[in-house]
């Protein structure tokens, strides 16, 4: 089998990191790659061991090597099993870091992985691309109902049915730049308007800026922004995470916003991790860590305002709340979500069985490795299914996607929202989960 280098001498994985690891093994029946294949290799564990070996040099950057990172979720379920306290997120990001830099993939997966990466991060580029997606997306899903979907290859069809559902509204919406409180205004906020979410869930943000607002903010949504670098950074394309995380830092910076607000789980961990980002980078390590510290996810905004301002409205309906991973385990947020959910009168919120197991989504995850995101992906919608929701919640744009598309392979026609556009509707008045 073909060799490459091992690990150079450029951020490598913390040694110290990688030996707080005691072998001990709590993490293997949280892992999802561990559930699906029983592979010591493709755990947690198994993964650090690899990690140490290349870090001294017994162990070169082989394709079966390469192979056990690639099929890494990233999902950090590994992270809350751990009793040791092991931060497997630096490690995996330093590790794919030095695969991208020394693995010499072969053309097809070099092309496919330099196509999203010129792609996702860039609103602009996206809006033009999104049309023809949607349109080849609808045109598979007729092919899927008629038998032919087995014909097209795995990582096309994983593209076409995850193209997000984008309508030439979506793609040309815009939210206010500004927005006032209702009322004298509590904090001046910011939001994250994202690359996929703002073309494809421009309602979600919508509903952001509609509930912090009516909850006594004062709300600024920069036009100037960008994408965070989430994608990019999960990927190991540090330097490219580096150049969107510099931009958002000075755009965000430039708004004077007391909190940055995020409605995106991925993008909101990689936020809170800028500090780490920039932390051999004295031009920026300070300002990285003062942005870090002014970021929330929406909901733990909400609940850090303290009593709420804005009366809310019953919505009788049964909700299944999906813990995103990297809300749930990357930034420990479950209790915030769930409560802003439990004061909507009327909602029974039900969590389904291996709510500590990705879906499959995990950023690029599912059009990378389009087999093993099927799998999770229909092992999650057969937990939803058998609490019979009338409506599915989670907070990453990534899980809305996956798990629509695993739930329609399974024959389930879900409606699937963002929790806070429940809390919207309650606020509105609207006593059904959602519009459509
Ligand atoms: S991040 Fe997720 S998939 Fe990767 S090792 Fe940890 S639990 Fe397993
Ligand atoms: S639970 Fe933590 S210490 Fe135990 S094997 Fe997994 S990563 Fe290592």
């Amino acid at each position: 089998m073909a060799g490459g280098p091992a690990f150079d001498t450029v951020e490598t994985p913390s040694r110290a990191l990688i030996d707080a690891c005691v072998h001990c093994g709590f993490c293997l029946p949280t892992c999802p790659t561990y559930l699906l294949w029983s592979e010591e290799m493709d755990s947690p564990r198994g993964r650090i061991y690899l990690m140490k070996a290349a870090l001294e040099g017994r162990a070169a950057l082989t394709p079966s090597f390469v192979r056990h990172f690639d099929t890494c979720l990233g999902c950090m379920a590994c992270v809350t099993a751990c009793p040791s306290g092991v931060q497997y997120g630096p490690l995996i990001e330093r590790t794919r870091a030095q695969i991208e830099r020394h693995h010499p993939r072969g053309l097809a997966d070099r092309a496919f992985r330099a196509f999203l990466f010129a792609l996702l991060p860039y609103p602009a580029r996206l809006r033009f691309a999104l049309a023809p997606l949607a349109l080849a997306g609808w045109l598979l899903r007729a092919a899927d109902h008629v038998g032919l979907l087995r014909l097209v290859p795995p990582r096309l069809r994983s593209l076409l049915t995850l193209a997000p559902p984008v309508s030439f509204r979506s793609l040309t919406a815009r939210v206010a730049e500004e927005t006032p409180a209702a009322g004298p205004a509590r904090l001046h906020v910011g939001v994250l308007t994202g690359c996929v979410q703002r073309l494809a869930f421009s309602h979600v943000n919508q509903a952001t800026i509609n509930v912090l607002a009516a909850e006594g903010c004062r709300v600024s949504a920069p036009a100037a922004q960008g994408c965070c670098g989430a994608l990019a950074l999960h990927a190991g394309r540090i330097d490219q995470a580096r150049a969107l995380a510099r931009d958002t830092i000075a755009v965000f910076e430039r708004a004077g916003v007391d909190r940055v607000v995020v409605n995106a789980a991925g993008c909101g961990s990689c936020m809170k991790e800028y500090g780490d980002l920039f932390a051999d980078d004295p031009a920026w390590t300070e300002r990285a860590r003062a942005f870090s510290a002014r970021v929330r996810d929406v909901s733990e905004a909400l609940v850090e305002l303290g009593e709420s301002r804005a009366p809310r409205h019953p919505i009788r309906a049964r909700v299944v709340y999906h813990d995103a991973c990297h809300l749930a385990h990357a930034q420990g947020v479950r209790a915030e979500p769930r409560a802003l959910l439990a004061a909507i009168p009327g909602l029974d919120v039900v969590t389904p069985a291996e709510s500590e197991i990705c879906c499959g989504s995990a950023g690029i995850y599912n059009l990378v490795e389009p087999e093993a995101a099927a799998d999770l992906g229909a092992r999650k919608a057969r937990h939803i299914a058998a609490l019979q929701p009338d409506v599915v919640a989670t907070a990453n744009p990534g899980c809305l996607l996956q798990i629509a598309a695993a739930g329609r392979r399974l024959g389930f026609r879900w409606r699937i929202v963002h929790p806070i556009e429940l809390v919207d509707r309650s606020i509105r008045g609207e006593s059904t989960p959602n519009s459509q």
